[in-house]
C-alpha cells in the first residue's frame, strides 16, 4: 500500500518504532501508513494519497487536523508560557479551563485534578475515591465494581477495572480483581425485560453481597466504546445513580471517550439528569491535539481531603499535570463548541448521516445497526467464517483502498467521526462504507 516516498519512512518505523495495540510481526503484510500531514478530516501520506479521518484518529479529534483556530491558540500560548509545575504555582489557562467545565456541570463538580492521559484520569478517580472514604473514617471501602465489557485504559489500575479479556489476560496475575456486574449493553435485553433493568439487577447484588467494601462503581455512561460501541438507555445511568446512593458508594463516570460531545450532549451524564461524584474526560478535551486527562470531583470529595494533616491530602501528581498548552487547546476547543452552536449541528449532520446509512442499515448481512449522537456502529454477520478473526485487518485495509481511516472492533464496523462535516459528507461517507463492506464480504 505504501509508495515509493512513504516506504523508507515505513521501513525506518518498522525498525524502531513499536507501535501500540498492534501485533507487530502483521506488519510484514499490512504496514503502517506513514502520515505526511493532514487538514480537516484528511490525513495525507507523502505519496499522494489520502485518507478520510472517520473515526477522528481515536476518537480524540474534534474539529479536524491543523484546526486554523486551535493552531492559533497554540501559537500564541507557545510564545507565553508552555509549562511550568501546577504544585505550588498556578496558570491562566489550568483556571479558566476549571471554571469553564465546572460551569458547564452547573457548579455540580466543582474542582478539577489534572493528569496527562485517560488510564491516568481512571486510576486519580479510583484513588480518590478509596482515600475520601477513608479519611471519612472508613478504610474498609477499598473495592471497585465495574461492568462487563467495560473499557477504561490499560495501565495496571485501570486495567484491574476493565473487563476485555484480550487485553487483560497476559496480566491477570498484576492485576487487583474487581467485581463484575452486567453489561447494560441493549442488545442483551431479553423479551420482556430491558437490559437496563436486568444489568440494574445485578449491580444492586453486587452491592448487597460486598456492603461496606465498595469504594465505587465505574461506568461508561451511554457507550461502552472499546468493547465494540454497546449502548444503553440514559435510565441505566439514573439506576445506577440511585443505587449509589443507596448504598453509599462512589459513582465514577468514565466520559473519557463519550463526553465533549460526542453522545449528543456535551456530557452524557446531562441525558440521565444526574451527575456523577467523580467525572473522568480526556480524549476530545483537547481536541486531539495534546495529552490531557482531568477528574472533576463534587465538592463534599474535595472537603474530605481539606485538612492539616499532610497525609489527608492528594498526594498524586504527574510531571505534565494540567500543562498549559494542553489547557489552552481545551479552551479553544470549549469556545469552539459555543461560538459554533457544536452541539446543535451536530444534531442536524447526525440526522443527514443515519438517513445516508439506511441501505446499509437494512443489509442483510449487517445487525444491530445503531446510533448515540456521533456515533454509529452495526455488526457484520460473519458468524462461522473461517476469517473471522482476521475480519478487522482485512475491512481496514480495503477501507484505506476506499480512502477511509476506520477499524472495525471485532466484527463491529463503527463511525466516530469529527464534528466539521456536512450533507455532502455523510452521503460520500456511507456510500464508501458501504462499498468496503461488499468487498470485504465478497472476498471472504
Ligand atoms: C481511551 C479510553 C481510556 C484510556 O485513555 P488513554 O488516554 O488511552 O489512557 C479510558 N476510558 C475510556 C472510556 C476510553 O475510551
Amino acid at each position: 500500500m505504501s509508495g515509493a516516498r512513504s516506504h523508507d519512512l515505513v521501513a525506518r518505523s518498522l525498525r524502531s518504532v513499536w507501535h501500540p495495540c498492534t501485533q507487530m510481526r502483521h506488519h510484514e503484510t499490512s504496514p503502517p501508513i506513514a502520515v505526511a500531514h493532514a487538514h480537516g478530516a484528511w490525513l495525507h501520506d507523502a505519496d499522494g494519497r489520502r485518507y478520510f479521518d472517520a473515526i477522528s484518529s481515536w476518537w480524540v479529534n474534534l474539529f479536524g487536523h491543523t484546526n486554523a483556530r486551535i493552531n492559533n491558540a497554540l501559537k500564541d500560548q507557545l510564545d507565553r508560557l508552555e509549562h511550568a509545575m501546577l504544585a505550588g504555582f498556578t496558570h491562566e489557562p489550568v483556571v479558566a479551563l476549571s471554571e469553564k467545565l465546572s460551569a458547564l456541570t452547573g457548579h455540580a463538580l466543582g474542582h478539577c485534578f489534572f493528569a496527562s492521559d485517560g488510564a491516568s484520569a481512571v486510576e486519580i478517580a479510583l484513588k480518590m475515591s478509596a482515600h475520601a472514604w477513608r479519611n471519612a473514617g472508613d478504610s474498609n471501602k477499598r473495592e471497585f465494581i465495574c461492568l462487563q465489557g467495560g473499557y477504561h485504559g490499560e495501565t495496571l489500575g485501570a486495567l484491574g477495572v476493565t473487563d476485555t479479556p484480550l487485553f487483560r489476560e497476559p496480566y491477570e496475575g498484576l492485576l487487583r480483581a474487581s467485581h463484575v456486574a452486567a453489561s447494560p449493553d441493549a442488545r442483551l435485553a431479553s423479551p420482556g425485560e430491558s437490559a437496563s433493568d436486568a444489568a440494574l439487577a445485578s449491580l444492586e447484588r453486587l452491592l448487597q453481597q460486598r456492603q461496606g467494601h465498595i469504594a465505587a462503581v465505574i461506568v461508561e455512561p451511554l457507550v461502552q466504546c472499546a468493547s465494540g460501541m454497546a449502548m444503553h438507555g440514559a435510565d441505566y445511568l439514573t439506576g445506577v445513580r440511585r443505587l449509589c446512593d443507596a448504598y453509599e458508594v462512589h459513582m465514577i463516570a468514565d466520559e473519557i471517550a463519550v463526553g465533549c460531545g460526542r453522545t449528543g450532549s456535551f456530557f452524557a451524564c446531562e441525558q440521565a439528569g444526574i451527575w456523577p461524584d467523580f467525572l473522568c474526560l480526556s480524549k476530545g478535551i483537547s481536541g486531539g491535539y495534546l495529552p490531557l486527562s482531568l477528574v472533576m470531583a463534587r465538592d463534599d470529595i474535595y472537603r474530605a481531603f481539606y485538612d492539616d494533616d499532610v497525609r489527608k491530602g492528594f498526594l498524586h501528581s504527574h510531571s505534565y499535570t494540567g500543562n498549559p498548552m494542553a489547557c489552552r487547546a481545551a479552551l479553544e476547543v470549549l469556545a469552539i463548541f459555543e461560538d459554533d452552536d457544536v452541539l446543535t449541528r451536530n444534531h442536524v449532520f447526525a440526522a443527514a448521516m443515519t438517513e445516508a446509512l439506511q441501505p446499509m442499515a437494512h443489509d442483510p448481512r449487517i445487525a444491530n445497526f445503531r446510533q448515540t449522537g456521533m456515533i454509529w456502529a452495526c455488526d457484520a454477520m460473519i458468524d462461522g467464517r473461517p476469517d473471522k478473526a482476521d475480519f478487522p485487518r482485512r475491512f481496514s485495509a480495503e477501507a484505506a483502498r476506499n480512502e477511509l481511516l476506520l477499524r472495525p472492533i471485532g466484527n463491529t464496523i463503527y463511525l466516530m467521526p469529527p464534528y466539521i462535516l456536512g450533507q455532502h459528507d455523510a452521503a460520500w461517507l456511507a456510500e464508501r462504507i458501504q462499498r468496503t463492506f461488499d468487498a470485504v464480504m465478497e472476498a471472504a
